[in-house]
């Protein structure tokens, strides 16, 4: 964009927003510019920080007019590039930072309403304080803001006993590329009028409209919890466990999660302070926490639980956390396992789900494949059993070349998601498509479904000035 244009619309967003919110300081913008893993890293005309819907709605409505790129993003720490602008340095970043307000906690409806730009970890406590509980929970979550968890139907570690971010939602206010806001902040429980437009919001990684607030579910704050870190001898065993764990506490269990020996090794020798929970090693790890009302001895169902499911021959050994010290001692272990492959060298990532029941048969066959093609990657697959969710990685062989791995990151997403497709399986299970699978999502949705999503955003997006280049 040639100067004097530019500063032309640098004054008129300043108009809108306030010359204070329209940022244009290089080392501000920079850290907006990248994602965590430098996989994407864009330019930006500026990046630009409403502070109300009223200003979000002028702004785009502006944006639309003037065919102004929007980029929105909220606490960018997505995975996938959806909240990093182009190379072009013609768009702009919509920043929810500013929208930050619990706006209502209504205990006795299980509903509160916050805007975007909320973090989750403020979410979480605002709902605490009012003796609830909101129960999305992620390794991000001090950092990511409810706007981008709806925009990419976050999932993590709580999906298994209360959903995604889409199952959490009740309510949306969207500000449209036109300028108009729908006011779907709903605290109803059952409202069948018509279609359900807040879905087409939730997970559109925001091509379709901003998510400028939500009334979100809450929930009765669980009075005992109780954590155990399990050795198991394969993924059939950890299915057989999560059995078992319902048949004693139906819907308690509260996390599933399967680690690999191999991810431990890999947190065990990079993460600073952490220990083995166990004596010897196994070939696989579950992370298993219930959860109840009643405050009594949880513990105890779980030990129980632990002694039949050794009884079987399902659980080989078992820690139960003694101190809330130690349940967050094992819950590093789990956290650490993406970061604690990064001093291993290259990742590639897969982050897929397939039904529940299929995920220890996926696993087998997928690792398999992964041998065949490349002998000496090392696959770390972890993750989200209960949901079917496996974040199967693939770090590079031993002294491998880093580059020369990361070259063939489309062939072994190849044959990974060649297994996927064999189980019915989704290519992402809960970090999106973004710029990362914008391709891969073209060669594997079912073509009927992508004709109406392409037609749904033509008519929301007919300029295509939101989020350009992002999921279609
Ligand atoms: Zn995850």
């Amino acid at each position: 964009m040639k100067d004097a244009a530019a500063k032309k619309r640098l004054a008129e967003l300043a108009e809108i927003v306030g010359p204070a919110h329209v940022v244009t300081d290089p080392q501000v913008l920079e850290g907006h510019l990248v994602e965590r893993r430098g996989l994407y890293h864009g330019r930006a005309l500026a990046m630009v920080r409403p502070g109300a819907t009223e200003e979000i709605a002028r702004l785009l409505h502006y944006c639309n007019e003037t065919r102004l790129a929007v980029v929105p993003q909220g606490g960018n720490t997505g995975l996938v590039g959806g909240q990093i602008p182009d190379q072009s340095g013609a768009e702009i970043i919509l920043s929810l930072q500013r929208m930050n307000t619990v706006r209502e906690v209504d205990p006795l409806s299980n509903v509160m309403v916050v805007e975007a730009g909320v973090t989750l970890a403020a979410a979480q406590e605002a709902a605490e304080r009012a003796d609830r509980l909101f129960p999305l929970s992620l390794a991000s979550e001090g950092t990511c803001t409810i706007g981008g968890n709806l925009s990419t139907n976050a999932g993590g570690v709580g999906v298994v006993a209360y959903g995604n971010a889409r199952d959490l939602a009740l309510g949306l206010e969207v500000v449209l590329a036109n300028g108009a806001v729908i006011s779907g902040l709903s605290k109803l429980r059952k409202d069948n009028t018509g279609y359900d437009l807040k879905d087409l919001f939730i997970g559109a990684e925001g091509t379709l409209g901003v998510i400028s607030a939500a009334s979100l579910k809450l929930f009765p704050r669980p009075r005992a919890m109780a954590t155990a870190f399990a050795g198991i001898p394969d993924p059939a065993a950890a299915l057989k466990l999560l059995a078992l764990a319902r048949d004693f506490v139906g819907h308690g269990v509260s996390s599933f999660e399967l680690l690999p020996r191999i991810g431990l090794d890999f947190v065990l020798r990079h993460a600073p302070g952490s220990r083995d929970p166990l004596s010897s090693p196994h070939p696989w790890y579950v992370l298993i926490e219930l959860s109840a009302q009643q405050s009594g001895r949880l513990e105890d169902t779980l030990a129980e639980l632990l002694a039949a499911a050794m009884e079987q021959g399902i659980v080989a050994d078992a820690a139960i956390a003694a101190t809330l010290d130690q349940r967050n001692a094992f819950w590093r272990l789990r956290e650490d396992m993406s970061d604690a492959q990064r001093p291993e060298g290259g990742s590639i990532k897969h982050d897929v789900s397939v039904p529940v029941s299929a995920t220890a048969a996926f696993i087998a066959e997928a690792s398999a494949a992964v041998q065949n093609f490349m002998p000496d990657a090392r696959v770390v697959a972890f993750g989200h059993l209960g949901d079917g969710n496996i974040h199967f990685n693939v770090s590079q062989p031993v002294d491998a070349d880093k580059a020369a791995f990361l070259d063939r990151w489309r062939e072994m997403n190849a044959v990974v998601h060649a297994v996927v497709k064999r189980y019915g399986g989704s290519i992402s299970a809960e970090h999106g498509i973004g710029q990362l699978k914008r391709a891969l999502l073209a060669e594997t949705k079912d073509p009927a479904a992508l004709d109406v999503m392409r037609l749904i955003k033509a008519a929301l997006d007919p300029n295509g000035v939101l989020n350009p280049g992002k999921v279609l």
